[in-house]
């Protein structure tokens, strides 16, 4: 599978982290060093390992994130957020000309999978988009490619513009889209010839295609299983076509990453689509926070812990973690914590977001009832402020009263008496950095 030593790695030494509850500036270093040494065995070009572990390690070592209530998880964050910065960031789409039809031209060494790629772009453009495309083969030197092209558009039934290879591809090109126009079609997409490596003729007729075709988009196709190779290719074809971006095949195979990782920080081109299969219809777009999401084993966690952030009080949750560690965290701590809960929505569909989770034995039992929450609400209410704030003095003359009146069963304020006292143990065991038990939630 694709990045799959990268992943593994960079998820151990996240792993590590986590199992801490507070971490320091050495920690963070010796994560760094971990993440340094998996990014370079990944194949990432090392001018970008560098800046990258830089930008990573200035932002964790920042105040506010050791400072802060959940500094692995913090960290682990911005090693997202850097990961996917470094892929673009955005997720980048096909431009379009502004009078039709846009002209799309595919290059790249011989056996990179532009051909294939044409086609499949075609394909997405018609399936996706419900464009009108037609392919153009102007790679008139390999001796099959106009033969599989056109072997392509059959399956796809789109439309092949041809000459066979007696003409310059300068003259197909012109061709083909007087063609397109004539035909309303709405896409050409021009197959070039490669070579097996970067040489002046090649470049020369890509760059007089180019002047005649007038491309709204130069997509260069490169293949990920060669790795700093790839990220070679892509910036020569930059510096001599100024291309638009970049489509990155082969990802299906066991490539270690560095093509993916490191293309748009050295070019400064977006990758746009990544090829994950021969077949027509195996392209997708290039989402950078997807991929570094799937890299890190993330899940839907930083949802989780956007979502935390978001709907938790920060003063709020520091007050309580203080008063768990001086161990007087009480029942208007607990109501509060309860309201704070809520906000969050659903506790089953919070604990399904936490990736190794969703399938985890017995999630379906866990249903908490909106109205359980309530009742308990009023059974703390009913406590006088003295109660409340000392819930050691709860003798059974007091939790009679207390059931009466919030008119709760006795067995069921003993009950929540007894929750509160166990989750207030757990609780302060957390607070201490003793997450025994919660490993297994991040699949570790
Ligand atoms: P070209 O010389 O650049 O035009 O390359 P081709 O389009 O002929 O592709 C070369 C080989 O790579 C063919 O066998 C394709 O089926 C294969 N190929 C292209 N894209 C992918 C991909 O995303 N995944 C896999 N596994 N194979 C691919």
């Amino acid at each position: 599978m694709a990045f799959e030593g990268l992943s593994e790695r960079l998820q151990a030494a996240m792993n590590k982290m986590r199992r801490k509850g507070k971490i320091s500036e050495a920690d963070v270093k010796e994560m760094m060093r971990e993440v340094r040494l998996a990014l370079l065995e990944a194949d990432v070009n090392f001018k970008v390992v560098k800046e990258f572990v830089k930008t990573v390690s200035e932002r964790s070592i920042g105040e506010e994130v050791l400072e802060s209530l959940s500094p692995s998880q913090q960290v682990i964050k911005i090693v997202n957020e850097e990961l996917t910065a470094l892929m673009g960031g955005e997720q980048s789409t096909i431009q379009t000309a502004p009078k039709s039809p846009t002209v799309i031209m595919m290059v790249g060494l011989q056996g990179a999978g532009k051909t294939t790629t044409a086609g499949k772009l075609a394909n997405y453009l018609r399936k996706n988009q419900n464009r009108r495309p037609m392919l153009v083969a102007a790679d008139i030197y390999r001796p099959a490619a106009i033969q599989q092209l056109e072997t392509i558009g059959e399956q796809l039934d789109i439309p092949v513009f041809s000459m066979g290879n007696q003409v310059s591809p300068v003259e197909i090109a012109q061709k083909g889209i007087e063609k397109a126009k004539e035909e309303h079609r709405d896409f050409v997409i021009i197959d070039t010839a490669g070579r097996l490596h970067i040489d002046e003729t090649l470049m020369t007729e890509l760059t007089d295609i180019k002047a005649l075709a007038n491309p709204t988009e130069i997509f260069l196709v490169v293949d990920a299983m060669t790795g700093q190779d790839a990220v070679n290719v892509a910036e020569s074809f930059n510096e001599q076509l100024d291309i638009t971006g970049v489509i990155l095949t082969k990802l299906d195979g066991d490539t270690r990453g560095g093509a993916a990782l490191s293309i748009r920080s050295v070019t400064g081109k977006p990758i746009k689509f990544t090829g994950q299969g021969e077949k027509l219809d195996a392209l997708e777009p290039f989402y950078p926070e997807r991929m570094a999401s799937r890299i890190l084993g993330m899940g839907d966690m930083l949802t989780l812990i956007e979502k935390a952030q978001l709907d938790f009080d920060e003063q709020k949750a520091e007050e309580m973690t203080k008063k768990l560690k001086e161990n007087s965290f009480d029942f208007n701590d607990f109501i509060d914590q309860m309201d704070q809960l809520n906000n969050m929505g659903p506790l089953e569909d919070i604990l399904k977001m936490i990736p190794g989770m969703s399938n985890a034995p017995g999630l379906d039992q866990i249903k908490i009832d909106p109205k359980d929450t309530a009742r308990m609400k009023a059974v703390v209410l009913s406590m006088t402020p003295q109660e409340r704030e000392n819930p050691d003095i709860l003798s059974q003359s007091r939790r009679r009263r207390i059931a009466r009146g919030s008119g709760r069963p006795i067995a069921e304020v003993n009950r929540m008496i007894k929750q509160f006292n166990e989750s207030k143990k757990m609780m302060n065991q957390m607070s201490k950095g003793n997450f025994n038990g919660m490993d297994n939630m991040f699949g570790s």
